[in-house]
């Protein structure tokens, strides 16, 4: 593992690249489009996720022509069980999704990485979090992570109010729901940033953060440093993955 500090206070760790064989443990549904599934396998002994921003590659019949590889993040990882949770998005169109929907213990998967960390410190003096379905397992576990003394803003984009879910969190947190007829733009244009250092971290559907990243930093004045904004998905596109900059 190497460390390397870059100009924000952002810190990027990379980690030796790792493929494991894993079985399906346990699968539950949390809301009628998310099934959280827990993979189990001898080879978690050295698995290391550092931030609630992390991916692990997750892949479908490796080594042959049917192939798929789709980014997930580490929900939960439970070192002594060696037990590794995922919570999927039942987004109806694609291989990953379509998996996940069947998923039932003793099956076999493979999963790749992390291979790097971008961790953002948690003593900023408030925190944004603002995505849709697919950034719903980040933003629950950052949640997790922030210390009591932290503040944050959640907002949240979902296709169907039935998929909303209780947060856990020590941290003062104030959340809002929209509905897919609302947009996440406008939501976070409305918002009133509070004052010191802030950090923006947005994941979802591409043009959306784009869009998002714009607001953020073009008309509310928000350091272009402090903020992640991450293409999850793309509209018409399969395996889209893009951190979006200037
Ligand atoms: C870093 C990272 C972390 C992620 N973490 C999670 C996670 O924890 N949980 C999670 O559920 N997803 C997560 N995603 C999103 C997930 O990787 C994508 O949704 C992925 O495309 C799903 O693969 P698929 O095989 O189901 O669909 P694909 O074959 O990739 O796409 C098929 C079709 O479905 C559309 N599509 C893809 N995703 C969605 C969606 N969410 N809603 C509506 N339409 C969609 C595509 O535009 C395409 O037309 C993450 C993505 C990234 C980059």
């Amino acid at each position: 593992m190497t460390t390397e500090l870059s100009p924000s206070r952002v810190q990027r760790v990379r980690h030796e690249l790792k493929r494991r064989e894993l079985q399906v443990a346990r699968v539950s549904t949390l809301s009628p489009h998310f099934r959280s599934i827990t993979f189990t396998g001898e080879s978690l002994a050295d698995f290391v996720s550092a931030s609630f921003d992390d991916h692990v590659k997750f892949i479908l019949n490796a080594g042959t022509d049917a192939m798929v590889a789709r980014d997930y993040t580490p929900r939960h990882f439970d070192a002594s069980a060696r037990e590794l949770t995922i919570e999927f998005a039942l987004h109806g169109e694609g291989p990953a999704a379509d998996w996940a929907a069947q998923a039932a213990p003793g099956q076999q998967v493979t999963v790749g990485g992390p291979r790097g960390s971008f961790i953002i410190p948690l003593d900023y003096d408030w925190h944004l979090l603002a995505g849709d379905e697919t950034a719903l397992p980040a933003i629950s576990r950052r949640l997790e992570e922030l210390p009591a003394q932290a503040r944050a803003t959640v907002l949240v984009q979902l296709g169907d109010a039935a998929d909303r879910r209780a947060f856990r969190s020590e941290a003062d947190v104030r959340v809002q729901w929209l509905d897919a007829s609302q947009s996440l733009t406008a939501a976070v244009r409305d918002l009133v940033l509070p004052e010191g250092e802030g950090y923006a971290w947005c994941a979802g559907e591409a043009a959306s953060m784009a869009e998002l990243r714009r607001v953020l930093v073009e008309e509310k004045g928000h350091d272009r440093h402090a903020i992640r904004a991450a293409a999850y998905w793309k509209r018409g596109a399969t395996a889209h993955h893009e951190n979006l900059a200037d």
